[in-house]
């Protein structure tokens, strides 16, 4: 049975002939980028993810870039975030020669952990960018109120997590003062190719981030700021205005898929649903935990990645490797490991979680199209790699 990370010929089958005429449709009017059918895209998405303005940029590294230009983050200027991330959540701050100061994860979310947010405040500290890591929301209350004390922005980067809720019902990316969501095909409302959107509650805010995103020009080619190039396609927004009424059905399926894994791998033996920090007999496998499952919303976890934590890890991944099961490392290198941060001063912290999270987690197939035999198979090949080495 071939079990691939990813397939989304699938997804594009089941929506093919919408798509294809809002490919062509978008073709006719050769209007090719921002415009009507982002605009259309931009009102659909703040009201879905419950922000007052919604704009929609180049990708999601670049809603975060935008992001810290439109709050004049600066040289020198520290801005705090994960250590244990995708490389855009800390690059772009490095991209406008600030500084980023990581802090460890917590060990069972794998979202920053608040309770070492404030020893790494600084009189330079302007930000902090927490991550809804794997489509989970970070502990928003405990950042937020630690943002306020020390009057820091929060820039939130949900591009893992669009439509994710938090413990509350309110949508992550709306929470903080800046919220950055990404179209990379990959993320659970992917387009064909880079995109992002940017959303705040802010109205100035919101001007000045449009402003910004078509190089900083109001009215055009009369400057008072620097912005860049951060405009996106008619054509992503089309296509993401024919995704978006999909997206809670889709988020229901991996919801159901990590539940069955759940399930499957506690009937074989790898896990508990009581151990989620230590290996031992009863623990080969540590599944992911969903901390705000039973609250009364329904995005408490989109899982964009399903991540469980092995030992021997990169055995397991080459064994299921050759039984046509795809994985994948999210992500084997923290920041503070990083070649180009080595000569940060919080590189040289210990990040113990991170490290753990770095060594032991890999990524199953989680798409919404998985079949139960599917994952049934993955669980299956998982026991049988530990079977095989006691
Ligand atoms: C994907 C991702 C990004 C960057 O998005 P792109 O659209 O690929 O630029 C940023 N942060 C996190 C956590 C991501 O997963």
């Amino acid at each position: 049975m071939k079990v691939p990370l990813l397939d989304l010929k699938l997804q594009y089958q089941s929506l093919k002939n919408e798509l294809d005429t809002k490919m062509l449709e978008i073709a006719a009017t050769q209007y090719f980028i921002l415009g009507p059918e982002v605009e259309a895209m931009e009102r659909e998405m703040a009201e879905f993810l419950h922000s007052k303005v919604a704009i929609g940029v180049s990708s999601g590294t670049d809603a975060l870039l935008l992001a810290l230009m439109g709050l004049d983050i600066s040289p020198g200027d520290e801005v705090i975030v994960p250590t244990y991330s995708f490389f855009a959540s800390a690059g772009v701050v490095s991209r406008l020669n600030a500084v980023p100061v990581f802090v460890d994860v917590d060990p069972v979310t794998f979202n920053i952990d608040p309770s070492k947010i404030e020893e790494k405040i600084t009189e330079k500290t302007k930000a902090i960018i927490p991550v809804h890591l794997y489509g989970q929301s970070a502990e928003m209350d405990k950042i937020m109120s630690i943002a306020e004390k020390h009057n820091l922005f929060v820039i939130e980067d949900a591009a893992q997590a669009i439509s994710t809720q938090y413990k509350d019902g309110s949508f992550v990316g709306s929470i903080g003062h800046i919220g950055c969501y990404s179209f990379f095909p990959s993320k659970n409302l992917g387009c064909f190719g880079d995109g992002g959107l940017v959303v705040t509650n802010d109205e100035a805010l919101g001007e000045k981030l449009k402003i910004m995103r078509v190089h900083g020009g109001h009215p055009k080619y009369y400057h008072k700021m620097i912005g860049g190039n951060f405009r996106l396609d008619a054509l992503q927004a089309g296509i993401l205005r024919v995704k978006l009424p999909h997206l809670d059905d889709w988020s229901e399926q991996r919801r159901q898929n990590a539940d069955l894994y759940n399930k499957l791998f506690i009937e074989a033996g790898l896990a508990s649903d009581a151990g989620f920090i230590e290996f031992d007999d009863k623990n080969k496998v540590l599944l992911p935990k969903a901390v705000y499952k039973d609250s009364d919303h329904k995005n408490y976890h989109i899982y964009n990645q399903y991540i469980i934590r092995v030992e021997k890890r990169d055995e397991m991944r080459e064994f299921l490797s050759g039984n046509g099961i795809g994985t994948e490392i999210y992500y084997p290198v923290p920041f503070h490991n990083q070649e180009c941060f080595k000569n940060l001063e919080s590189s040289k912290d210990n990040y113990p979680h991170s490290d753990f999270a770095a060594q032991h987690s890999i990524a199953l197939p989680i798409y919404p199209e998985l079949t139960e035999q599917q994952i049934g198979y993955v669980v299956e090949k998982v026991a049988e790699f530990y079977s095989k080495i006691g």
